[in-house]
């Protein structure tokens, strides 16, 4: 057992001291039990909330946290189980502990399990440290040869700096790493501990950034002010595409690294920053931390331990940032609010731009959305008087926003089995005649949605989802998007048994791309999409490439979307621009347009003027006139006006429960249970049960009840009353999704 470390302990202001001689403690585990256990605390210990402690349960040693609050007494002093020690690792700080107690309490996912994404339990060991060589004091009487005294000469050069690394000092006094063995086994060097580097360069707020233009400035000079107050407030930045809302929220960075706080900004796509994080390198000086799932384990550690050490003063992250151990943090950015990205649909379901923003209120520090299309959530806190909005409403230098067209299909339809209009093939070659880039944008990998049989009609369908197979020519495959079940493409008809009567149809990237290729031989084409984009190397690759003018045509589904600032890109023409709108989603319309617009502003963000062409069959469409006409503010208030009326978020409250099953019989059952359950009450609603759209996914057939209250009814209270009235088990599972994203 190790000593607890005062300084870190005692950093914890808000700590609850605990009694002396409390006789037991709850402890919170990382599982999914519904609270903490209590565990007698054994003479000698004095664990306090938040202190990491090993325990046993059943037969194994797990690791804790010593949780808030009373202990619950259920179980008896003479069964109850000691702590076995208290570890030697940072203590969860009292912020964080509630914050894994409010997205427990809000989602109604056990505190357990949302603590297991708090803990990072490979983060809380140290790293090993390193080692490396240093002089013998005194040195023994052996004989020197020349590469031996070079090796003394170096290490003696590094003198005050301490040992030095064996790699490093070999290469310094140019010897082969024998020389140094032999010079350890004379006595002549010894193993000596590495100091740990800090592992963050100081990013320099001071160091010059862009002259801000006058709109920015006064942006800016609000942003400053609220982290001055270091107190909880909510900005929406919200701008055009391309009016420099980076530069903006970084003027609020460089004032929280002025006070010696940290600062968090969440990405939604943290693959796709390379760009991002060159510009932090530019006004900064160095790199930010970065932090997502994917780092090796020893980059997680040295992280984790900077942030809780307050060694990185700034992190760029996932998701998952929203549980890194800030001691003190001083400003949390979310940029690009109205991205989807942000909701974790898998384990606990919970939207990490609100949960971010209630981290900024638990740390009293102000939180930036920043959007150039802000989701309807966001604009109703607005027009409350919660979040207060900075606008910025043009491009940055004069830079014009792009013209947008639509193409009706139905006047100028492409050529029999193409996706292509000749407006569309037109304004593509004319770009590349004028030495422009042009991008290509379809929200559909693989090469087509659906494969059918042109002598039976029998449909490509997976075996374990409601779900059409997707064919992926280049990879001879017809593949779920669901399950990722995946057959070598037929040769004959598996329904009649036709020979070459499989028909693609339908377009995706990968038809498109041929579909480019023989339009436009001379053109050098890229795809991207997340299976030819496979990490952060490929796409910062990919975007140096774009700049560089190496590529004449971008061919992408949402990847392309993103923040993307390519100078030479004027031309976008989008494949399908219906395609969001179908499948009576809450939210289909404001996605589309959200995301058409992000696609239309990667175009003209230099001086040429940029163009933006729509494929539509329905011009006519609210969606396509607000894009057209640019005026997405009344788009979004005519949004406001048609969900007001049915208290449909975000003027009323939706829960979601996905009842799920290994038959239909059995989900139908459960699901009818739940149904006669519900709730009722003044301005309550309960829709369903009905089978979901994907009402099989990974063999598990599912039914959706969606409940629906006024804003100001708690729903937690009533799903729990709800699903305490039906007992599961059977292989029925019940998922929880406050706030549903998805309707799938
Ligand atoms: P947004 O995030 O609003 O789409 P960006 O922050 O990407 O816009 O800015 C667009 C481009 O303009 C970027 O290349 C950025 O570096 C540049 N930019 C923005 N503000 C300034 C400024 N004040 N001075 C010089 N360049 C700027
Ligand atoms: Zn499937």
């Amino acid at each position: 057992m190790a000593a607890r470390n005062p300084t870190t302990a005692s950093q914890d202001s808000l700590a609850v001291i605990a009694p002396p001689g409390r006789a037991r403690v709850p402890v919170l585990l990382p599982y999914p039990f519904p609270g903490p256990f209590d565990y007698r605390v054994p003479p000698g210990l004095d664990p306090r909330p938040g202190d990491i402690v090993m325990v046993p349960l059943n037969r194994r040693a797990e690791i804790g946290v010593v949780w808030d609050g009373e202990p619950d007494g259920s179980v008896g002093d003479n069964r109850l189980r000691p702590i076995d020690a208290i570890l030697d690792a940072p203590p969860m700080r009292a912020d964080l502990r509630r914050l894994v107690d409010w997205i427990a309490a809000y989602t109604l996912a056990p505190p357990g399990e949302v603590l297991t994404m708090a803990l990072r339990s490979n983060a809380l060991r140290a790293p090993p440290p390193r080692t490396g060589w240093a002089l013998a004091e005194p040195p023994p009487e052996v004989r020197l040869t020349d590469p031996r005294r070079r090796v003394l000469a170096a290490l003696g050069a590094a003198l005050g700096a301490g040992p030095l690394a064996a790699a490093e000092l070999a290469r310094a006094a140019e010897v082969s790493p024998a020389v140094l063995r032999g010079m350890a086994d004379a006595g002549l060097l010894l193993p000596a501990t590495l100091p740990e580097a800090a592992p963050f360069a100081i990013p320099d707020p001071d160091h010059p950034g862009p002259a801000l233009s006058p709109e920015q400035a006064e942006a800016a000079a609000a942003l400053r002010a609220a982290v001055a107050g270091r107190a909880f407030s909510v900005h929406l930045l919200d701008g055009v595409t391309g009016s420099g809302k980076t530069e903006v929220y970084f003027e609020a960075i460089a004032a929280c690294l002025r006070q010696g706080r940290q600062a968090l900004v969440l990405l939604p796509e943290i693959a796709l920053s390379s760009q991002w994080l060159a510009r932090f390198q530019r006004r900064f000086g160095v790199a930010p931390a970065v932090w997502h799932s994917d780092l090796p384990s020893r980059v997680r550690r040295t992280t984790w331990r900077a942030v809780d050490a307050g060694q990185a003063p700034v992190v760029v992250g996932a998701r998952s940032a929203l549980f890194l151990p800030f001691p003190d943090l001083g400003l949390v950015v979310i940029d690009e609010e109205h991205e989807t990205a942000f909701k974790q649909e898998d384990g606990v379901v919970y939207h990490a731009r609100d949960m971010a923003i209630v981290r900024a209120r638990l740390c009293g520090a102000p939180a930036v959305l920043a959007s150039a299309t802000p989701s309807l959530e966001t604009l109703a806190n607005v027009e409350a008087g919660r979040y207060r909005r900075l606008h910025l409403p043009s491009r940055h230098g004069g830079a014009s926003l792009p013209a947008l067209r639509l193409i009706d299909l139905r006047e100028t339809p492409p050529e029999r089995g193409h996706f292509l209009s000749p407006p569309l093939l037109a304004a593509i070659q004319a770009s590349f005649e004028r030495g422009e880039q042009a991008m290509l944008f379809l929200n559909r990998r693989g090469y087509a949605p659906l494969t059918l049989c042109r002598a039976c009609g029998h449909r490509m369908q997976c075996p374990n989802c409601t779900a059409w197979l997707v064919e992926h020519r280049a990879r001879r495959l017809l593949q779920c998007h669901h399950c990722g079940h995946a057959i070598p493409i037929p040769e004959t008809c598996p329904e009649c048994g036709a020979s070459h009567s499989l028909t693609a149809v339908g377009p995706g990237i990968e038809r498109i791309t041929e579909e480019a290729r023989a339009a436009f031989p001379e053109a050098r084409i890229l795809v991207m999409a997340s299976d030819t984009i496979t990490g952060p190397h490929a796409a910062a690759e990919a975007a140096r490439a774009i700049e560089a003018r190496e590529i004449d045509l971008v061919i992408g589904t949402q990847i392309v979307a993103k923040g993307w600032h390519f100078p030479h890109l004027t031309l976008v023409g989008v494949v399908d621009a219906d395609l969001g709108l179908s499948g009576g989603d809450l939210r289909a319309a404001e996605r589309t347009v959200q995301l058409l617009h992000q696609v239309a502003g990667r175009a003209g963000r230099a001086e040429a003027p940029g163009q933006v062409l729509l494929q539509t069959y329905s011009p006519e469409h609210k969606v396509m006139q607000a894009l057209l006409h640019g005026d997405l503010a009344r788009f979004m208030a005519s949004e406001a006006a048609e969900r007001r009326p049915g208290n449909w978020p975000p003027y009323g409250r939706l829960a979601a429960l996905v009842v799920s099953a290994d038959t239909a019989e059995a989900a139908d059952i459960a699901a009818r249970d739940l149904g006669r359950a519900a709730p009722h009450g003044e301005g309550i609603v309960v829709l369903g049960p009905a089978p979901a759209p994907l009402s099989i996914l990974r063999g598990r057939h599912r039914r959706r009840l969606l409940l629906k209250t006024q804003r100001d009814t708690a729903v937690q209270p009533l799903l729990r009353a709800w699903l305490a009235q039906v007992p599961t088990g059977r292989g029925v599972k019940v998922e929880v999704d406050v706030d549903p994203v998805s309707f799938l």
